[in-house]
């Protein structure tokens, strides 16, 4: 006897089990998996048996994470301040005390200071330029976790991630690193012993200011282990559409940061040379031994500090720079740093009105001759 419709209109349609193979993995979506048999209905071991832990595009994009940054294991998170956080609740724990780089992620020190603050992990900050055995010799008995950026948001301090590693893990003290600017490939945190490197996808791996994502990875079992448990646990889950388009932001990476780099170091150089400005922040150009230790080559994105002036004038009289918060994409940007500089710690005087400058893939010639213009009537 035949179905009827309403049944039918259930039944019919089912995918094909073998589909045919593309280049790309296929998007893949569903909350439910058809499973076999009811023995593997709660053998977790054996099968994926709900759509939340991520289908073919999220397991291909964590594999080529985990290959890129030299990792057993890469926990997704829908954005990348959700990495970092979620990072942190994986390892941390009520009485904990966590020691932050002063020159973190704005909404990071938020994190800590209401949601960790609540569960009472108390959070310290150090200066970046501390050196590694100071920053562990002071580190409290209650300290499990350091973490650091390297280079600082806004401001670009390189930190000896490989040092702090190294005595921080004789001590039993954790290290994690946000690796955004490093984007998993110019820098390899890792590699250099850190144990949790972090990055928001969001920026270059997704290049196209367009999708949330971030991610965690580890090379040692038991914590990524404890990222992928920490996932679990909270429920972090990312569409198959976003880990398509970080995908395809990846086989494009190499070639495009090759391309911000370049043209963010040419800009850089002019600027350094312009009446009008104090200092260029630019890891590649400070000089710092760290820098060529640890990273293959720069992004696109760096600051400069003008000499003291009507700074908004400047950025207000930009026209091929965009005017706004995020990077890594094909545009250029610029921001003020200096409400953002004003909310840290421990200040430091950089002698100047700061802009954070990000350098797309537009010919870097026009890019000059825009700042040029909109510095021309700035006081040097
Ligand atoms: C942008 C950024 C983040 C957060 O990423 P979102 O995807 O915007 O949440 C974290 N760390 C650094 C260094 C960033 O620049």
């Amino acid at each position: 006897m035949a179905e009827h419709d309403a049944t039918r209109a259930i039944r019919a349609g089912k995918a094909a089990a073998s589909l045919p193979r593309t280049v790309g993995p296929p998007i893949q979506k569903g909350s439910t998996i058809l499973l076999p048999n009811a023995a593997s209905l709660y053998d977790d071991d054996g099968y994926v048996t709900y759509g939340r832990q991520g289908l073919a595009a999220q397991t291909t994009l964590m594999d080529a994470l985990a290959d890129l940054e030299g990792a057993t294991g890469v926990q997704l998170y829908p954005s990348g301040l959700a990495a970092v956080t979620g990072a942190m609740l994986a390892v941390l724990s009520a009485g904990d005390e966590v020691m932050v780089t002063d020159t973190i992620y704005r909404p990071t020190a938020r994190f800590c200071a209401t949601v960790l603050k609540r569960f009472g992990v108390t959070t310290t900050y150090f200066d970046p330029r501390t050196s590694p055995e100071d920053l562990v010799a002071g580190a409290s008995p209650a300290a499990k976790l350091i973490l650091m950026e390297s280079p600082g948001s806004l401001s670009f301090e390189l930190q000896d991630m490989a040092a702090v590693a190294a005595l921080a893990r004789a001590r039993g003290i954790l290290t994690a690193c946000d690796n955004t600017w490093g984007a998993g490939y110019l820098c390899k945190p890792l590699n250099l012993g850190v144990d949790i490197s972090i990055q928001a996808l969001t920026k270059y791996m997704g290049g196209h200011s367009d999708v949330f994502m971030g991610s965690a990875a580890a090379r040692h079992p038991a914590l990524a282990k404890a990222l992928s448990d920490g996932g679990l646990h909270i429920g972090w889950a990312v569409s198959p559409e976003d880990a398509y388009a970080m995908l395809r932001g990846l086989r494009t990476l190499p070639t495009r940061l090759a391309r911000h780099g370049d043209s963010g170091l040419k800009v850089a150089r002019w600027l350094q040379s312009h009446p009008a400005v104090e200092t260029v922040l630019h890891p590649a150009l400070s000089g710092d031994p760290i820098y060529e230790r640890t990273f293959s080559g720069p992004c696109g994105l760096f600051s400069i500090v003008l000499k003291p002036g009507p700074v908004d004038a400047v950025i207000d009289g930009l026209k091929l720079f965009g005017l706004g918060f995020s990077w890594g994409g094909f545009e250029s940007l610029a921001v003020t740093c200096d409400p953002q500089l004003r909310a840290r710690k421990l200040r430091r005087d950089y002698g100047g009105p700061m802009i954070r400058l990000h350098v797309g893939l537009e010919d870097p010639d026009d890019l000059i001759a825009d700042l040029a213009q909109a510095l021309e009537a700035y006081p040097a």
